[in-house]
């Protein structure tokens, strides 16, 4: 554009690194979530060499306040510098990593399609790397709390103490994905799924936060609860998470 200044085609914001690919002989495309500018995918030049300016600051699962410039087809990372190192505790534990892993892939999915959303987004992923990072809580348990919400902030919250069908009230003890919840013994359609009650008690309480109460969940309701959270993930997004295989 005439008159254009690098100013006005550079911008600042805080992001979460998502992902990166290498480009070339010594560059990498960073896939990042941004607080203010949504899903962003920008070149950091030079990146692998060891000389790098940007040290270890774009590495997944990292949080830096970025600078870019508007490129032709991809944005260009100009500055980083590290805000939280959540990246390196993550990477250390691999159950933290695979977590922190489906967890940007979803974040990235959920962003893609519906940018408005990216605000809140950034919000919850920004709390749940640093819960995961720190070891506030289980790293299944965050990352099932972490996909109930960030579907909910897409649209899709489920109302754990009803019917999906017919509304009628209290916890039930069928589950369909398709319909986007607990279904009562009259509604089940086929593919409904059974749930102990102890599941439906800990989604409910993994969806709103209740850290207490999801603690304290057996071994069998945790692993019931990350079957039905990968199949409501995986119906809503339409195609499967690579990274839930
Ligand atoms: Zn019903």
């Amino acid at each position: 554009m005439a008159g254009s200044t690098f100013a006005s085609r550079s911008y600042r914001d805080n992001a979460l690194i998502l992902r990166t690919r290498n480009l070339g002989e010594a560059d990498r495309i960073i896939t990042m979530l941004t607080a203010e500018h949504g899903l962003v995918r920008g070149v950091a030049k030079g990146v692998r060499r060891t000389s790098s300016k940007f040290g270890a600051t774009l590495e997944p699962f990292m949080v830096a306040d970025v600078q870019l410039v508007h490129g032709r087809s991809l944005d260009i990372v100009t500055q980083a510098v590290s805000k939280g190192a959540y990246g390196a505790m993550i990477v250390a534990d691999y159950e933290k990593y695979t977590s922190a892993h489906i967890m940007a892939e979803a974040a990235e999915r959920l962003t893609e399609s519906d940018p408005e959303d990216s605000r809140p987004q950034f919000r919850l992923l920004h709390g749940a790397l640093s819960a995961l990072a720190r070891g506030v809580h289980a790293p299944d348990l965050v990352l099932n709390s972490y996909l109930l919400r960030a579907l909910s902030t897409a649209g899709w919250a489920v109302t754990w103490t009803a019917c999906v069908a017919c509304g009628r009230p209290g916890p039930q003890p069928g589950f369909h994905a398709g319909l986007g919840g607990p279904v009562c013994p009259d509604c089940r359609p086929p593919g409904t799924r059974t749930l102990a009650p102890a599941t439906t008690d800990l989604l409910h309480a993994l969806q709103h936060g209740s850290w207490q109460s999801a603690s304290e969940a057996a071994p069998e309701a945790r692993h019931e609860a990350s079957s039905v959270v990968t199949s409501y993930v995986q119906h809503h997004l339409e195609r499967r998470l690579s990274s839930l295989g």
